[in-house]
């Protein structure tokens, strides 16, 4: 079964087409600058297993006229990945927000789409061009399946312990306010993936205490028990909870009316700030981007030694939090650029740690590429890196729905 996946951001559309019958991408790229008027003009990039990447520049006014050169590309003669639309099984898109209404993935129908556009007014920034890809993707292929797979859903079932803010209980009632947490698709790959490997390993991981930690240019750390997530770092909107590349992340809420008093900002001079010029890039005052800090950090750069200590320190805070509230702990996870990437990033969360069992292995961790246990021999914690496949997860969450909504006779 083949399985296309978009993610459509508000000038760009990725996508991959995943084969699930050997879990293999069979071709992949991204269209940017759709709409965007610049000299260097838009362009998309199409790469198979057979073939290296190549970009076709071209007029791309809107998501649809990117869809339809992708679906081109696709289907090439000469070096696409199919020979014709039929052979995609199922189109499985990113959401960002799903709210309460979207707990699982959803067959795409026009209620579907208009119950998203509702949802927009949670997460403005991303739900309109989600929905702009889905509407473009029905009218170039609309005899194809669609499925709306929410970044959110994976959180659905937190406790309300978890969710709610201790504001008064109407706001949660009449307009949302609570915490639903996002980079679903990211937590629930790694998280069941740590599961099969230790499985594999021989132990019985009903009930395992996972703390996953996606770092990348968003940030979020998730407690799961078993294959429950239990409490999550990202709140109503992506910017609470750990330090982000250029989100602020936890801080006294206060601040906020402070500094619209005293400065002058406006709602959308608070929400620029917290969202685009904190973080990382905030605290060095240089750069969002971990690889920089790291280097300029070594050189002697104060402030970016100082934004990685605190971008470290606050995802320890968590794990030792998300500890307790499982009552123990047995697997820390890292994944996301930084995550899979970063060894220093690694082995500073987890030093002061060891107390609650967690033990890297330096000599492991150091170089570490791919997907392993980094943990030192014996540790009772497993410290593990996992790659994140979000597509590969939306791919096989899209393929259950319509196995399951559009083939009901074959699950009788
Ligand atoms: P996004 O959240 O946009 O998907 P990524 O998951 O790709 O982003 O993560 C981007 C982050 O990963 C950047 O801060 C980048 O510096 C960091 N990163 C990538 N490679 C390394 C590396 N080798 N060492 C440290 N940080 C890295």
């Amino acid at each position: 079964m083949k399985i296309l996946v978009l993610n459509s951001g508000s000038s760009s559309l990725k996508y991959q087409l995943i084969d699930l019958d050997n879990n293999q991408v069979a071709a992949k790229g991204i269209a940017e600058r759709i709409g965007v008027r610049t000299a260097e003009g838009a362009s998309l990039t199409f790469q198979t297993n057979e073939r290296p990447a190549r970009t076709i520049s071209a007029d791309m006014p809107d998501h649809e006229e990117a869809m339809r050169l992708v679906f081109q590309a696709l289907t090439d003669p000469e070096d696409g990945a199919i020979r014709s639309i039929c052979e995609i099984s199922a189109v499985g898109h990113r959401v960002v927000h799903g709210g309460e209404r979207f707990v699982e993935p959803t067959l795409v129908t026009e209620e579907t789409l208009n119950e998203i556009d509702a949802m927009s007014e949670l997460a403005p920034l991303h739900n309109p061009p989600n929905l702009a890809g889905i509407r473009a993707c029905r009218r170039v292929m609309p005899d194809v399946p669609q499925v709306a797979v929410f970044d959110t859903a994976f959180f659905a079932p937190i406790p309300k312990r978890a969710y709610i803010y201790a504001l008064p209980y109407e706001l949660y009632e009449d307009f949302g306010v609570r915490r639903y947490g996002f980079h679903g698709a990211s937590h629930q790959y790694v998280s069941s993936r740590a599961r099969q490997l230790l499985r594999e390993g021989g132990r019985d991981v009903s009930g395992i205490r996972i703390v996953s930690c996606h770092l990348g240019n968003g940030c979020s750390a998730s407690a799961v028990v078993g294959d429950r997530p239990i409490d999550t770092s990202l709140g109503m909107t992506p910017a609470e909870g750990l330090v982000m590349g250029t989100r602020s992340g936890d801080m006294d809420p206060a601040i906020i009316p402070f500094l619209m008093r005293r400065t002058g900002m406006t709602p959308d001079d608070i929400d620029d700030l917290i969202n685009k010029k904190s973080g990382l890039l905030g605290i060095s005052g240089t750069s969002s981007d971990m690889r920089d800090i790291q280097s300029r950090a070594e050189a002697g750069d104060e402030r970016a030694a100082l934004a990685f200590e605190i971008f470290c320190y606050r995802v320890r805070k968590y794990i030792g939090a998300y500890a307790a509230a499982m009552g123990g702990l047995d697997v820390v996870v890292f994944t996301g650029g930084i995550g899979e990437n970063s060894p220093d990033v690694r082995a500073a969360i987890c030093h002061g740690l060891e107390f609650a069992g967690v033990v890297i292995d330096r000599s492991k961790n150091d170089g570490f590429r791919g997907e392993g246990d980094v943990s030192a021999e014996g540790a009772r914690v497993r410290v593990m890196v996992i790659p994140t496949d979000e597509e590969m997860m939306i791919a096989r969450e899209t393929a259950e729905v319509v196995t399951r909504l559009l083939e009901p006779a074959a699950h009788n």
